[in-house]
């Protein structure tokens, strides 16, 4: 490691750092960023070794505890969010467990908005509590509920804005304003939005998570998370968490996704304005009784939405009429739009929630959630916007 480009710089625009963040380059000034796929590193010495152990020398011992390539991808991400400190994980669900894990002790008490990814809600409903962490879900746009809910021993609050899989938007800067009330730390699991569309750091939140599986790759190839936050806790709470229990990142992970990372401005600005092409043509649709796109002036919390994101992002969500059965088969009419639970990727994706991501939370809760049997997510690709509303207006003449 010789350079380091981004440390001794002014802070470029997001598009620039996007591509030159946090390069670490090696003594051969490779031009693209290094893969350091490597368990360990060796010591010139015995000496070099116990300087390195106690800190005297700060470079790398271990993957598990820190990777060249993946401080990288940490480094460029900070940069992005404008955070002190950040850990990369194995997935975005590791980082979900990795952010409340390290806010919690047993006797303390979680809030969480309801809308939450499946695993996400398993974690704060199921896992926590035998652990001695008791949890209240909400309704994540009531604020009045989030007031309620918080205790003395509250020590984090959760939550997605846009929520999976009916894209509500929550008020980041009125959650941040509750949890530092009882003095909790808000969480924002910030994918849906993407880090070039919401940044809830400068909206007060103190940690925001993502699952770099999604619009980060964005290539459908590799899962990763990240965890980003203070100095302090990242390196109080969060790093010896992580390099104890080892749901760090990969070295070839990390490299696949700096390289998305390239790219993430691109792929998200041409997916966000297809996804807001077909959402002003899916509401115009009869047999469309329903659409939700944070985009448009009709979404229920376009107020929010307006102040907290600077556009509508890649997923939109809508109800066909005619419930599973119709909703099935304008699923299966479709030919470009393909059958996936996944999100973020450069192929358009459609999900039914009902009997996949949300079938496991029981009936009850889905109509809690409002998701109903003829509700689809769908998440807009890098296709041509044209060849898309063909497909869709194929399959939509296929239910008639
Ligand atoms: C996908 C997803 C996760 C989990 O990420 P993985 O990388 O699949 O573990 C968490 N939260 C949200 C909002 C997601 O979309």
């Amino acid at each position: 490691m010789t350079t380091n480009d981004t440390k001794a710089k002014k802070t470029w625009r997001p598009a620039t750092e996007l591509v030159h963040g946090g390069t670490s380059r090696s003594q051969h000034g490779e031009t693209s960023e290094a893969l350091f796929l490597t368990q360990g590193f060796v010591y010139a010495d015995a000496e070099a070794a116990e300087a390195r152990f106690n800190g005297e020398n700060p470079g790398f011992v271990y993957s598990r505890y820190a990777n060249p390539t993946t401080a990288m991808f940490e480094d460029r991400m900070k940069v992005l969010e404008g955070a002190e400190a950040a850990r990369a994980t194995a997935s975005g669900m590791a980082a979900v467990n990795l952010a409340l894990m390290a806010s919690v002790k047993a006797g303390d008490h979680v809030v969480a908005a309801k809308a939450l990814f499946g695993s996400c809600r398993y974690i704060v409903e199921t896992l926590l509590p035998r652990y001695g962490v008791e949890s209240t879900l909400v309704d994540g746009t009531d604020l009045d509920q989030w007031k309620a809910a918080v205790k003395p021993n509250t020590a984090a609050l959760f939550l997605e804005s846009p929520t999976n899989p009916t894209l509500e938007v929550i008020d980041i800067a009125a959650v941040a304003d509750i949890a530092h009330s009882v003095g909790a730390r808000l969480i924002v699991d910030n994918v849906f939005a993407t880090p070039i569309y919401q940044a809830p750091l400068t909206l007060g939140a103190d940690v925001v998570v993502y699952s770099a599986t999604k619009h980060i790759d964005g290539q459908g190839r590799c899962l990763g998370g990240i965890v980003l936050s203070d100095e302090e806790w990242i390196a109080d709470e969060v790093m010896p968490f992580v390099k104890h229990t080892g749901p760090h990142m990969s070295p070839f992970n990390a490299w696949v996704l700096l390289k998305g990372l390239e790219t993430l401005p691109l792929r998200v600005e041409k997916q966000t304005a297809t996804a807001g092409r077909i959402a002003d043509f899916l509401a115009g649709q009869s047999a469309v009784s329903r659409l939700i796109y944070p985009g448009r002036d009709d979404h229920p919390q376009a107020d929010v939405a307006k102040r907290q994101m600077r556009a509508g992002s890649t997923m939109l969500a809508f109800e066909i009429d005619g419930g599973k059965e119709a909703a099935f088969r304008f699923t299966n009419a479709l030919e470009i739009v393909k059958i996936s639970n996944n999100l973020g990727d450069a192929k358009s994706l459609i999900t039914h929630p009902a009997t996949t991501t949300h079938q496991s939370i029981g009936e009850e809760a889905r109509a809690e959630l409002d998701i109903s049997d003829g509700l689809l997510r769908l998440s807009i690709g890098l296709e041509d916007p044209e060849d898309l509303l063909e497909d869709i207006q194929g399959a939509l003449d296929a239910i008639k």
